[in-house]
């Protein structure tokens, strides 16, 4: 057990001990800030004068003639923009736009009837009725798309045996009411009388890959 006189002698201790060490680190803190070399740039002045003389130099001169460079600059380059609809981009021959049916030369139309396009549809936009003609041929008595359904995924005419179902090249199809996207089988004709040309340059141009 210590005694009440060693107890007192050891809290002075420590305490002197404390201010010792304080002292000591804060010169050394102080050597230290003492080595640092200021490199950031003068602090602007915040009179209004020169105020105002920075925020005009800003706002009308150099951001002025900046937009005029830039300007000056796209005059002398390509339009990066199309003056649509007079003008239009380069379309790909397996660009999927609006469907069509296809006919022969002789104006016999191609589908079947086999139903494989109705079968595939992930959309189930397809809907196909057919029955026997009177000279034996197999045709449908109704071929109808709901376009609103369409995912433009292409499997129809990849599963078409005869290529009479198409996406044609056409995109600009829009309507104002939802009737109107209710494709029937003479609808689906007359696009593809429409669009031949343009369908058969296509098919031709992508035959490597069919
Ligand atoms: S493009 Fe796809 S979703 Fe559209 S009708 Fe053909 S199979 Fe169906
Ligand atoms: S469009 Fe082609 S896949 Fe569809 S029913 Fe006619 S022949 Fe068959």
């Amino acid at each position: 057990m210590m005694n009440s006189a060693k107890l007192s002698s050891l809290a002075r201790n420590s305490l002197q001990y404390a201010a010792l060490r304080n002292v000591m680190r804060s010169n050394v803190i102080t050597q230290t800030r003492n080595c640092y070399v200021n490199v950031s740039p003068e602090d602007p002045k915040m009179d209004w004068e020169s105020i105002t003389d920075r925020a005009a130099t800003h706002m009308f001169f150099r951001e002025v003639a900046r937009g005029f460079a830039i300007t000056l600059a796209h005059m002398f380059k390509e339009p990066a923009t199309l003056n649509y609809p007079f003008e239009k981009g380069p379309l790909s021959p397996r660009f999927r736009g609006e469907h069509a049916l296809r006919r022969y030369p002789s104006g016999e139309e191609r589908c079947i009837a086999c139903k494989l396009c109705e079968a595939i549809c992930p959309a189930q936009a397809i809907t196909i009725e057919a029955e026997e003609r009177e000279d034996g041929a197999r045709r449908t008595t109704r071929y109808d798309i709901d376009m609103t359904k369409c995912i433009y995924c292409g499997f129809c005419q990849e599963a078409c045996p005869v290529d009479a179902i198409v996406e044609g090249p056409n995109f600009e199809f829009s309507t104002e009411t939802h009737e109107e996207l209710l494709y029937n089988k003479e609808k689906l004709l007359s696009n593809g009388d429409k669009w031949e040309p343009e369908i058969a340059v296509n098919i031709q141009d992508d035959y490597l890959y069919r």
